[in-house]
Formats: structure tokens, sequence, C-alpha cells
């Protein structure tokens, strides 16, 4: 997928003006804020749990080497075959030559956002391979050539009637509005697919180290389909999702679909272990298993590691103020909201997302409902401070941070301006008791304004009340 989000400023203008998609927003808001909050009180001390998590994911990340070599051996040791890349390219030159040992004609795909993230459909289109997505959200998409716009709910930001007017069109049926009924028309345009793919391709929610199992978590039983029907399975996922133990993963499941969808469990949960054996029912003949890198290592020990905890629940965008206002599309590439505004600067490039450190208020919110403890919004402020000393901003931006860090730096001077502007401001306001204009801030008071200072400062007015000059 292609990275367009140095847009973001553009896009979410866009993004504000489209009604559809703020009512679509609001919706998601509505059911997956109180859907966590739900599901979270069903956990006895859900903080211990988000304790334990954290927990969790730093030991395996503080020796993430060990922990992949030994989930590598295990997997082997049932019959899967495991694969190292460094980046995208290598992603997909891996995949293709699997795809050209096996003689692939097909490949039926269950969500993975790695995939997204190194363009994968392209890649083994070029080399003959026909993709279909399965996931209901991600066939949607397939067939509306569009990107997806949130990591859980991929197409959120479409009506039932886009969806229906597309399956019209491209199933040649009558066109039918109900949920069921359309979801039915797809399971029927999909089933053909999985009977006759001759790979199946999935993500991987976590890697267990102890027994070199692929973790997946569905709602549809298509996961299953796409890993157990075809001859050939590849599941393709980041270094970073390893977890030693059985009991671990089942830690991080107590977490993962109460943040994410606000339910105690999935519908489907599938522990995919090495190859069929005899005398098993279903299960692929080969096995492969492609480990990713793409920048992730580069995290380990860094101020941003933190960002490699992430179990992709989608609860940091749920509760952004941002994500809420604009959607997934405006920031322009697999990963949006909070977790995104970092992990895309840091895996694309910070010269290729510098907008996304800034669309965040700083509230907090994410930070507060992320189930494994990302201090979202410090690791955001550290990549603006990355950028300050980057060059990456702009100079006026630059300019004005030096000459407010001059001002900090000297409290006597600092009092004396601050005197100044508490009174000028409290002036311009006027009887109104309201700022709703001031030269050089157009944009920012084009939304909102600004209730007047008291007159003087926080600090002037201490040392009045006590007496001081
Ligand atoms: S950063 Fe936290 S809240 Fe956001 S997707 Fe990752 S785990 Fe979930």
């Amino acid at each position: 997928m292609e990275v367009k989000a140095v847009e973001f400023v553009r896009k979410a203008h866009e993004a504000l003006h489209n009604p559809r998609l703020q009512e679509a927003l609001r919706r998601t808001e509505a059911k997956f804020v109180q859907g966590r909050r739900e599901a979270l009180r069903h956990l006895e001390d859900p903080d211990a749990v988000r304790r334990h998590a954290t927990a969790i994911r730093d030991t395996v990340l503080r020796q993430l080497d060990a922990w992949l070599i030994h989930f590598e051996r295990q997997a082997q040791a049932r019959g899967a075959t495991v694969h190292w890349a460094e980046d995208g390219r290598e992603v997909a030159r891996i995949l293709t030559d699997i795809a050209r040992r096996h003689g692939v004609r097909k490949a039926v795909k269950s969500k993975s956002m790695v995939s997204e993230e190194v363009g994968l459909n392209a890649a083994l289109e070029a080399a003959g391979v026909q993709v279909v997505e399965t996931d209901l959200g991600e066939y949607i998409l397939q067939l509306a050539e569009e990107p997806p716009s949130h990591i859980v709910a991929p197409v959120l930001h479409k009506t039932r009637d886009e969806i229906a007017d597309l399956f019209a069109r491209h199933h040649g049926r009558p066109r039918k509005t109900d949920t069921a009924a359309l979801t039915r028309e797809a399971r029927e345009f999909l089933r053909p697919h999985f009977l006759s793919a001759d790979m199946g391709i999935s993500g991987a929610n976590f890697l267990v180290a102890e027994t070199g199992s692929v973790l997946i978590v569905t709602n549809e039983g298509n996961g299953r389909l796409a890993t157990t029907l075809p001859r050939v399975h590849v599941a393709i996922t980041g270094i970073e999702k390893v977890v030693p133990t059985l009991e671990d993963a089942a830690t991080l499941l107590r977490l993962l679909p109460r943040s994410a969808t606000g339910q105690d469990i999935t519908n489907y949960v599938s522990l995919l272990t090495g190859t069929k054996q005899a005398g098993d029912a279903d299960g692929p003949e080969h096995f492969h298993i492609i480990l990713l890198d793409n920048g992730r290592s580069r995290l380990l020990g860094s101020e941003l590691e933190p960002i490699l905890r992430c179990i992709r629940c989608g609860a940091c965008m749920n509760h952004c103020p941002v994500y809420q206002s604009v959607g997934g599309h405006a920031y322009g590439w697999v990963y949006p909201g909070p977790m995104g505004s970092i992990l895309t600067p840091l895996l694309a490039g910070l010269e290729r997302a510098t907008p996304l450190p800034n669309a965040s208020t700083l509230c907090g919110r994410c930070a507060e409902v992320c189930p494994v403890n990302i201090p979202l919004a410090d690791l955001l402020r550290e990549l603006r401070h990355v950028q300050q000393v980057r060059g990456l901003r702009p100079r006026l931006e630059t300019l004005s941070l030096r000459l407010w860090r001059a001002l900090v730096l000297r409290p006597r001077l600092y009092h004396a301006v601050m005197g100044m502007a508490a009174w000028l401001l409290t002036r311009l306001a006027g009887a109104r008791g309201r700022l709703c204009r001031l030269p050089g801030a157009a944009g920012w008071f084009a939304h909102r304004d600004l209730p007047a200072p008291a007159g003087e400062t926080f600090l002037a007015a201490w040392a009045r009340r006590r007496g001081k000059p």
C-alpha cells in the first residue's frame, strides 16, 4: 500500500466535510467505546491483567531474538518452514517463490495487515496468482479498490447502501440491502474460491514460542477455511508478535477482543501448529511462516520500543478525538489513529509521514485505554522532538519553539512577558471575556474561541495573595 501520510491535512479537511463518513464515525465511537467499557467490567481486575500483559510483551521485546529462534525451532519440529524477511521486497520474493514452486494459481487471504504493509496482493498478481480477500470487510474493499480505514473494522467508513450497490454491480444479482442477505451473498461468492485455491494466506495475532503455533482470532469462519483447506498455507507477520507460552497468549486474549470490539472472546480462536499429519482431517500439506522485520528491530532498545508491544486492538483509534473526526483514510497508510501516527513514521520513514506525529491533541485517552500500556502520547512527543532535531518541521514553527525555549529558561523575562500578555489579552477580549481572533492564529480560531485570561498571571496572583510585591 502506497504511503500517503504527507497528505494528512488535506485528507483530514475532506473527511471533516464528508457527512456520510461523519455519521459512520459517530456510530463507531458509540459502539466501540461503550463496548470496551462494558467488556472490561467482566474482568475481575482489568488493570492487573493489563499490567501482566504489558510485562509479557516487555519480556519478549527484551530478548526478541531468543524467543524468535525458540519459535522457529518449535515450528520447524512440527513441519513448518520459517522464512526471515528484511523488508517488503523480500516478503514478495519469498512468497512468489513459494507460489511458483507449488504451482499456485489462486490464493485466498484471511485479513493480514502486514500483507497490506508490504503491498503483497500487487506482487502476487504480478506473478500470475489471483488473490481473493475473504474477510468480509476486506472483500468489500477489494471490490471497491480501496484501502482499509480501521485495523479491526476495515470497512467502517462505508454505508450498507454503498455495499449493496457494490455487490449488485460486481455480483450481477438483484440489489439487496438487508445485512444478513448481503453477508449470505458474499459467502456464496467466496465459498468456491476456498475450494479451488491452492494457497491460503493469513496474518498472525500471536506466535506462540513454546509450541511453534500461529494464533489467529477472527469473527468469521473465513480464517479457518483459508488456513486449512488449501494445500499450501503461508502466515505472514511482524517479528514482534511472538509470545513465550500458550498461557501468555491466553492472558493477551483476555484483553484483545475486549479492547477491540467489546467482546469477551472472538467467535474463532485458531491455533495453527505444523503441517497436516497422517490421520489429521484437515490442514495444509505445506506450512510456511514469513517473519517480517521492516524496521522493527531498529526500534529495540530505543525510546520508541514500547510501540512494539502493540497487539493491534484498535482501542487507541476508537478513543482518539482526531481519529473520531477524520477516520482512517486521512492517515494515508495501513495503520491509522495514534498507533499509526507512531508506526507509520517509524516503519515508512519520518520524512514520508511528517504531519502524523502532530495529528494528536496529546489528550492521553489513547494511552489510558491501551491494553498493554503503551505511552502513546509520550511517543508522539518524542517523534515531534526527533522531527525538530532533524529539521523536518516548518521554519516558523522551529523559530517559535526556540523563542519559547529562550523565554522559559529566563524566569524574570518569562514573568514579565506573561504579565504583559495576560494584561493585553484581557483588554482585547473586552466585555465578552472571550477572544475570537488573534493575528497569525486564524486557523486555530476558525473553529473555536478562547476565554480571556484573568487579567494577571497565576504567579502574580499568588504573590499578591501572599502579600509579596
Ligand atoms: S497501541 Fe495499544 S490501543 Fe492502540 S492498537 Fe496497539 S495495543 Fe491497541
